[in-house]
């Protein structure tokens, strides 16, 4: 027993959980100097790190300020819009398409890992910094995969605005609608953008309708597509009552504005859509008057009584509706044929918040209560929160948004969260993978720190003088664990650092060492997530590793209420141990987490023996007796006990703790309780049968199923312990045509007969 206590303390506690770095892990990350790319993206000149008038300080009123992301499902276009935007920005000045980049000859700006290139999906949300017409425009990019909806978490929670992207043939998505509802939780103000206006069957009244429908009934139609497929020439803006009309699929091209009321004369396509849609320009102008003048009685009552309205008023009221959330624009365009890009930036500066335009930044205490707000103002005290840290060959990138305050080179800043100083060495403005350093940065700012040595991502910094703990983020616990081992002898030393960096960097994945085995278990949000991880290690951090079969995250919980009272009591020759506790442990509702109340009355246990019981309980309930998962949701009440003048001793309680809560929890009939997914699967209708049918088959039900001409969407809830490999059932089931997304739901007893059967196939 003691001997495992032992092992407990060296291997057990250090790994778990994302604290400071463990004793014998080194921290390399504290040491290395950040060390700029040897490589300028910038065409023209010096490259930007031999150039001294680059380093400054920037002076823009904050109401020049962008701060937005791009949300997208997978494949809607999200890495070639940012590319234009950069381009068009001036930040770049080659354009690199992105199919080149799926089989690694070169890279994007955005999606400059190994990683990203070979997959083609973007996972790390690299923030980009660009300048259009004046403005700052700060670009955060999202990734469009179920498993990363953590990146897209963190990135809503320092933006102020998103631009959601749309496949023009697709319309709707899954991960679209997830996201959605995410941006929804953060008050995210939203516009959408059609793209792919140029894909064969792209199809501007079913993505129209499945925006109205599945995400938002206040979205409003702002652009009307001029033709679609190898015929789409530009988009009638009913904003400015004009249309653009591009002469070229060219980069470069030029457009044509002409009034909006020649086009139906002008044009007659092949599609009978494309000329409805024409047709309809009238009443869809109409129809964003009246949406968007409602927004201002005086505005509105002129409109109605006399049909006038001042265009800029027009423009007010949709920026007012956009940022409150009450007007959603719709925009088109095809960023790979280069329309539309400069006027979604155009949108992006009328209707998308200012930083602050929408409020300040709640601030907690310790609990998490939210007990004020902070103001986004240069001159009130620093305040900012890390979300995104980076590790590479070069050292720690800490991204940080600052809400008030200036923070300059050379400050030192307190970060709250961990009551550590942190000095500010430098600071860079990012542009994916070249940075500019600047002396200063201010409130409304997205910037990174260089070499940060305690920061962790969600952590907060502020003025040491003024401390505040600003809202974190919302990280979800993850569901699914692997074993990781070196793959060399060289690579034994290096893995715990290298894993620590990856979970420091990450916080929805969780380090621990198996007590039983010694084993190292990475805990993630999916297999995917678990395998971009391990391979970003090779990557980045040159560190090879195996990964062992995929399991899942089980938990236990208590049956029912269990008084139990334990009495340890040892007496062998020299001093004995004695303690005796009387507990009672009740169950919880989902979520609350583990409580413990010392209620022991008239010293019946001395006071320096309370903690050694509390931290039994905490330490033992991470094994539970159903089969050794971590017991969860109860509370733990010690209310009274008996202790001995000579023999008893913090050991001796912590022991009788212990051996109270096993005895307890297996008297409790207790549950093992397991993650449930929430999935979707889009495939052609014939195979939807089959698809209802495997989802039974898992212990699924399925809660939603729809049509849509030949598609077929089915929505349902499996446990995750069902769903190993389901895509590749997917694949044969419906020869290659169903695709699915999983998300975490909620946690849910497994049936008692089946508890064995699941334990089994763990085994
Ligand atoms: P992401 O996964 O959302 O970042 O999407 P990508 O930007 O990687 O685009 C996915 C694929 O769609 C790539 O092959 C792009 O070339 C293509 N694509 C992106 N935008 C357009 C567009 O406007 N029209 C067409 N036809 N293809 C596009």
């Amino acid at each position: 027993m003691l001997g495992r206590q032992a092992r407990l303390g060296y291997s057990g506690a250090p790994l778990e959980g994302r604290g400071s770095p463990p004793s014998q892990i080194p921290k390399v990350a504290a040491t290395l100097e950040f060390v700029l790319p040897r490589r300028s993206v910038y065409a023209a000149g010096k490259p930007y790190f031999e150039r001294d008038d680059e380093i400054m300080a920037r002076q823009k009123p904050l109401k020049l300020y962008r701060n937005i992301g791009i949300i997208a499902h997978i494949d809607a276009g999200k890495t070639t819009t940012t590319e234009r935007v950069l381009y068009y920005t001036g930040k770049k000045h080659q354009i690199i398409e992105v199919h080149d980049t799926k089989d690694g000859k070169t890279s994007t700006t955005t999606d400059y890992l190994e990683q990203e290139r070979k997959r083609g999906i973007t996972i790390q949300s690299a923030a980009v910094s660009c300048e259009w017409k004046g403005h700052q425009i700060n670009l955060i990019d999202t990734p469009g995969h179920v498993d990363f909806t953590i990146e897209v978490n963190r990135s809503l929670r320092v933006l102020d605005g998103a631009v959601v992207v749309f496949d023009g043939v697709a319309g709707v998505e899954p991960q679209t609608e997830t996201n959605w509802r995410l941006a929804n939780q953060y008050n995210v103000p939203r516009m959408c953008y059609i793209n792919k206006m140029d894909r064969m069957g792209a199809n501007y009244t079913h993505c129209v309708k499945g925006i109205k429908e599945r995400l938002s009934p206040k979205a409003v139609v702002c652009h009307v597509p001029i033709g679609s497929y190898d015929e789409f020439v530009g988009m009638v803006d009913l904003i400015a009552g004009v249309a653009y009309i591009w002469d070229s699929d060219d980069k470069d091209a030029k457009w044509e504005t002409i009034p909006m009321d020649q086009v139906a004369g002008r044009f007659s396509f092949a599609a009978a859509q494309d000329n409805e849609w024409l047709k309809r320009i009238p009443a869809l102008r109409q129809e964003l008057l009246e949406h968007a003048l409602a927004l201002n009685e005086d505005a509105f009552m002129e409109f109605v009584e006399n049909g006038k309205f001042d265009p800029a008023v027009l423009k007010q009221c949709i920026r007012k509706g956009t940022v409150s959330g009450e007007f959603v624009p719709i925009f088109c365009g095809s960023s790979f044929k280069n329309k539309g890009v400069q006027q979604l930036l155009d949108a992006v500066l009328d209707y998308l918040p200012f930083p602050g335009e929408n409020g300040g930044i709640g601030m907690v205490d310790p609990d998490g209560k939210v007990i004020g707000e902070q103001e986004v103002r240069d001159d009130a005290p620093a305040r900012a929160l890390a979300f995104k840290v980076i590790n590479d060959q070069f050292g720690t990138l800490t991204f940080v948004r600052v809400y008030s305050g200036t923070i300059k080179k050379g400050d030192t800043l307190l970060n709250v969260t961990r009551d550590r100083k942190e000095r500010i060495g430098r600071i860079v403005e990012v542009q994916a993978a070249a940075t500019k350093d600047i002396d200063e940065c201010r409130a409304g700012d997205i910037c990174a720190f260089v070499s940060m040595k305690e920061t962790e991502t969600g952590d907060s910094l502020s003025d040491p003088d003024k401390p505040a703990l600003l809202e974190r983020m919302r990280f979800p616990d993850p569901v699914i664990s692997v074993s990781v081992e070196p793959k060399t002898r060289a690579d034994v030393d290096k893995m715990s650092t290298a894993l620590y960096k990856m979970v420091k960097a990450d916080p929805s994945l969780r380090l621990q060492v198996d007590q039983e085995t010694g084993q190292t278990v990475l805990k993630g949000m999916g297999e995917l997530h678990l395998e971009v991880t391990i391979d970003r290690m090779r990557t980045e951090l040159g560190v090879e590793a195996n990964m062992g079969r995929p399991r899942v995250s089980f938990r236990e919980a208590f049956g029912t209420p269990v008084e139990l009272v334990y009495t340890h009591k040892k007496q062998s020759g020299g001093s004995g141990q004695y303690a005796e506790v009387k507990m009672v442990f009740e169950p919880l509702p989902a979520g609350t987490g583990v409580e413990f109340s010392d209620e022991v009355v008239g010293g019946r246990i001395p006071r320096e023996f309370i903690p050694s019981v509390e931290h039994a309980i905490v330490t033992e309930c991470k094994r539970g007796q159903v089969a050794g998962y971590e017991v969860v949701d109860f509370r733990a009440r010690l209310i009274d006990g008996k202790y001995h003048d000579v023999d008893s001793s913090a050991l001796a309680f912590e022991i009788a703790g212990r051996a109270c809560f096993r005895e307890a929890h297996r008297s409790s009939r207790p549950k093992l309780l397991e993650p449930i997914m929430k999935i979707e699967v889009v495939t052609e209708a014939d195979y939807l049968g089959t698809i209802i049918g495997d989802v039974n088959r898992r212990r699924g039900s399925v809660t939603e199923q729809g049509q849509k001409g030949n598609q077929a969407t089915v929505i349902g809830f499996v446990p995750l312990a069902e769903m190993f490999g389901y895509i590749n059932f997917l694949r044969s089931a419906t020869s290659g045509r169903g695709t699915f997304t999983m998300e975490f739901a909620h946690y849910a007893e497994v049936p008692p007969g089946l508890v064995q059967k699941l334990m089994d196939a763990e085994a």
